[in-house]
């Protein structure tokens, strides 16, 4: 007998709009039901509302796999949304490139998110291509318990050469897991597997690079972005080098990497040399405030300044101090601009909604006494798609201006 959830009275309003979580404080009581299981939600009137995953020890307290009654949550339930989330990233890719540009995608070769957690309707599941490897994440206990019968199952799905776990992640301790990563099927990735994006090559490190690997959600801005990426470009936050190779490559640009890690920006070194474009490139291991504002001093100027900073609001408590990292940043960004040079400007803080982060550019534009305008505005890619029922999946935004 499955457990059963009751939540409080009216609190089933975003259950009826398809909102996925469910936050503890609008459980009325829960029944026969251990951490981790699957449990059949009703409302206060005893109306079956949801099937989902319960953990008493999260504060989202269970997650809904299933808002029909006759779907139960088995092999046939993740086969049919793995299947229809990554057909969806062919077309959708297919498309996308084949309007847009004159090359051929290989999909094969391809680096793309094919499972996007409860943007994709399974919620705490994360699963990325690379070539033919798949890089996965098991973000929550509902998932974690579901990780073996769903990865034995990834083989017959995709034509794979191994399966590698990525999921340390702090979330999971919100769920009172421990990170863990590791090889779950077939072969071990390589230290770089060679990936495909537009018409560039990347080396990716999916065992000890950030997130999976490669920041793939900014794939489409930087075909965008690099239009504008002319002429002598800081590449600030460069991480492995993408923007600036795109940027190298495409427009003979000399670009400037600057990161604070040396071992990215070595993968960034070879990310230039695998497309030809060693001439190309500086690499600077410093703090980014730090070397803009040392840049400033010396006045030194640059056409194309592009800012990709990590996540700096973490949670709302830290809000203002991230708003004041992002506003410094910019600042000096507009400061080390030629005239009419182009900035592009990224947030990917859920917590700085789009408005927001344009109120930020903007007062520091004013304190930079720069004039701009905004020509593109830029989000994340669609294999990172936002449900319309689940607005928490929205977390990049991005502003291409011109500065006068
Ligand atoms: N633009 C990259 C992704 C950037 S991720 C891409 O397209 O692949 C953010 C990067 O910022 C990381 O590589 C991290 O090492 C770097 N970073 C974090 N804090 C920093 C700081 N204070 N100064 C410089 N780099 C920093």
């Amino acid at each position: 007998m499955s457990g059963k959830l009751f939540l409080k009275r009216g609190k089933e309003k975003p259950l009826h709009n398809h909102h996925p979580w469910i936050f503890s404080g609008a459980i009325a009581r829960v029944e026969n039901a251990n951490d981790g299981d699957t449990v059949e939600v009703y409302d206060a009137a005893g109306e079956w509302l949801a099937r989902a995953a319960y953990n008493s020890r999260s504060q989202i307290a269970a997650r809904v796999w299933t808002f029909e009654r006759g779907e139960d949550i088995d092999d046939a339930f993740f086969r049919r949304r793995i299947e229809r989330a990554s057909e969806a990233r062919k077309t959708l890719f297919q498309n996308l490139i084949q309007n847009s540009l004159n090359f051929e995608l290989d999909f094969e070769k391809s680096a793309i998110r094919l499972v996007n957690a409860e943007s994709d309707f399974l919620p705490g599941i994360v699963i990325d291509r690379y070539s033919d490897y798949l890089v996965v994440q098991f973000l929550t206990l509902g998932a974690e318990l579901r990780k073996k019968e769903i990865v034995g199952k990834l083989q017959e799905w995709f034509a794979l050469r191994g399966v590698y776990e990525r999921s340390d992640v702090e979330v999971r301790a919100k769920e009172g897991l421990k990170e863990v990563t590791g090889i779950l099927l077939g072969q071990e990735p390589p230290d770089r597997i060679e990936i495909v994006e537009n018409d560039l090559k990347f080396l990716v490190d999916v065992k000890r690079g950030h997130k999976t690997g490669f920041y793939l959600d900014q794939a489409v801005n930087r075909e965008r972005a690099v239009q504008y990426l002319r002429g002598e470009v800081l590449n600030a936050f460069a991480y492995t080098g993408a923007f600036g190779v795109y940027a190298a490559k495409r427009n003979g640009a000399q670009v400037t990497n600057l990161d604070a890690s040396a071992s990215s920006l070595e993968l960034a070194r070879e990310n230039f040399e695998l497309n030809g474009v060693t001439a190309n490139a500086e690499y600077v291991t410093a703090d980014a405030f730090e070397k803009l504002r040392a840049y400033r001093e010396q006045g030194r100027k640059f056409d194309a300044i592009l800012l990709d900073p990590p996540k700096f609001a973490t949670s709302r408590g830290n809000l203002e101090r991230a708003a004041r990292g992002y506003k410094d940043l910019n600042m000096l960004a507009f400061q080390l601009l030629k005239r009419d040079g182009f900035l592009v400007t990224f947030s990917c803080s859920g917590l700085v909604d789009a408005k927001l982060f344009q109120q930020i550019v903007f007062s520091a534009a004013v304190d930079a006494k720069r004039d701009a305008q905004i020509v593109e505005k830029l989000g994340q890619a669609p294999d990172h798609p936002i449900g319309l029922n689940f607005p928490e999946g929205e977390y990049l935004k991005g502003l291409i201006l011109r500065v006068n």
